[in-house]
């Protein structure tokens, strides 16, 4: 049976790190600050940013929200951005994505400081984390990393398997796994033979957003499954990418969802944020 990587825990120990953190830079005067820009109506993004306040609140970061209406010229978008990048009480800001269809999501990325890019998602950052040489990282693979280690589980020469290539999760999380000493392979819609390539992963990352469609036995006994993917199926329930049950069977560890990846995003959001102010002030 799989031992559970318990996202929800190591979130906690991580948060509570980052308090005594900010208390210190409290003191010295500096309020760690996150403005989060939400532009629209998207429904799981309101969940996300509410979270994400929720989160900012409870360890003592000061963040805003700016709520703006789904048919807001980019211009007036750009423009906020410019004035939160002038703002010497933020450290950190991030757009809430999907941004409406009309936006430019390279522009509006690309417009925010690369200094309080507490998202990762600045070519520079991208750029940086691609060559090794610090930057902001992007949360969800960050995320992995830090229960990687917590749990002390080894990834130096393993195989690390990435199903997903976008910019936020897959392709980060391979870079990741690849300057740790892993050997890495990323799978997409287009892999052939994407069911070999899963079975020989030492160290699986889902990143697809298909409900369950992982299953146990695709899954090489003893291998460490972090599962991204959160997929709401019609019953209401949330399931990741990988079937949850039959993996636990035949994987050595395991995340769950909910209570896996999910709360580590959000730390490291945090912890990205006051990385940032300590940078800043
Ligand atoms: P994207 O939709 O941007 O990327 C999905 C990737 O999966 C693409 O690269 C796509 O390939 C690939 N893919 C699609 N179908 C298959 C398939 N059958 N076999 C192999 N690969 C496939 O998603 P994101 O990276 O933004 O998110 C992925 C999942 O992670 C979602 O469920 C999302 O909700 C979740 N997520 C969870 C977070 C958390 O905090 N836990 C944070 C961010 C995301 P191709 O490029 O060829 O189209």
């Amino acid at each position: 049976m799989a031992k559970v990587i318990d996202g929800k825990e190591v979130a906690s120990e991580i948060r509570r790190g980052l308090a005594e953190k900010i208390q210190r830079l409290k003191e010295g005067g500096v309020t760690p600050g996150l403005a989060v820009i939400f532009v629209g109506e998207d429904p799981a993004s309101q969940i996300y940013v509410r979270n994400k306040e929720k989160a900012c609140e409870e360890i003592g970061i000061n963040s805003t929200t700016h709520r703006m209406p789904e048919d807001t010229p980019q211009n007036e978008l750009l423009g906020l951005i410019s004035k939160l990048n002038d703002d010497p009480g933020v450290h950190g800001i991030l757009v809430q994505l999907p941004i409406p269809k009309h936006m430019d999501e390279e522009v509006i990325l690309r417009a925010i400081s690369a200094d309080k890019d507490v998202d990762g998602f600045h070519p520079i950052n991208m750029g940086l984390l691609l060559t090794g040489q610090g930057g902001f990282k992007p949360c969800t693979p960050y995320g992995c990393i830090k229960m990687l280690d917590k749990y002390g589980i080894d990834i130096r020469g393993k195989k690390a398997v990435i199903l997903g290539r976008s910019n936020i999760v897959g392709k980060p999380a391979a870079l990741m796994l690849l300057h740790r000493d892993a050997t890495v392979t990323i799978c997409h819609s287009r892999t052939d033979n994407i069911a070999k390539e899963i079975r020989e992963a030492d160290i699986l990352v889902t990143a697809v957003g298909k409900p369950e469609m992982i299953k146990g036995d695709m899954i090489k006994p003893g291998a460490v499954v972090l599962d991204v993917g959160i997929n709401r199926l019609e019953s209401g329930k949330l399931v990741g990418d990988v079937h949850y049950q039959s993996a636990s069977s035949t994987a050595g560890w395991i995340t769950p969802v909910p209570g896996g990846v999910g709360p580590m995003t959000i730390t490291m959001l945090l912890s990205n944020t006051v990385e940032a102010a300590e940078k800043l002030c």
